[in-house]
């Protein structure tokens, strides 16, 4: 089967979850099959081409899962962005709104070394506010944001809006 329509087919539409009214992308039955996820690491991958990204932000949680493997083969190293609370060393943090009250993500303050050409990378874009907010932390450390990977955008939401001249590269557009 051609790849895009395999990894379209893995990912489940949830009604009404997180709560009622929403249509949530479960991206679960993609990473239980390898040729899915594999495909989708390598898209990442090649897009950006080796040798050009120093460091691999991903995004707590299901960000994390993609994020890994992405380093792996690129040979980039893998930094953390987490909920706040979570990370144990000194931190820059951002916050940002959700549709009720505020979300805070943080990154370690020394997650880069000068100049380190940084690639975030996410299971979904929906409003932006993750991705805004973690490219701000990105710069805020020192780092140049090469730009960012999604396995799915939501352009209904219009997030790519708000994260002005940054490359966003999805790989499923919904
Ligand atoms: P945003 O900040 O762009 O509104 O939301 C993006 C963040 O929320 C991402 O970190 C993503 O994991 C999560 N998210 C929002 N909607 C969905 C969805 O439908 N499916 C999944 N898997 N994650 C979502």
């Amino acid at each position: 089967m051609d790849l895009d329509k395999l990894i379209q087919e893995r990912i489940r539409d949830v009604d009404d979850y997180p709560k009622p009214g929403v249509l949530f992308k479960d991206i679960t039955p993609l990473l239980a099959d390898h040729v899915a996820f594999a495909g989708v690491v390598d898209a990442i991958v090649n897009h950006h081409g080796r040798g050009t990204i120093d460091k691999i932000v991903g995004i707590e949680a299901r960000g994390f899962i993609i994020a890994a493997p992405v380093a792996y083969h690129f040979g980039a190293g893998f930094v953390p962005v987490r909920k706040k609370g979570k990370l144990p060393s000194r931190t820059h943090e951002e916050t940002y709104d959700l549709e009720y009250g505020t979300e805070t993500i943080e990154m370690h303050v020394d997650a880069f070394g000068p100049g380190d050409r940084v690639l975030i990378v996410d299971d979904v874009l929906a409003t932006g506010g993750t991705a805004r907010a973690a490219v701000d932390l990105v710069r805020r450390g020192g780092g140049e944001v090469a730009g960012i990977s999604v396995l799915i955008e939501l352009s209904f939401l219009q997030g790519r809006q708000r994260l002005g001249n940054v490359d966003v590269h999805s790989l499923v557009t919904v």
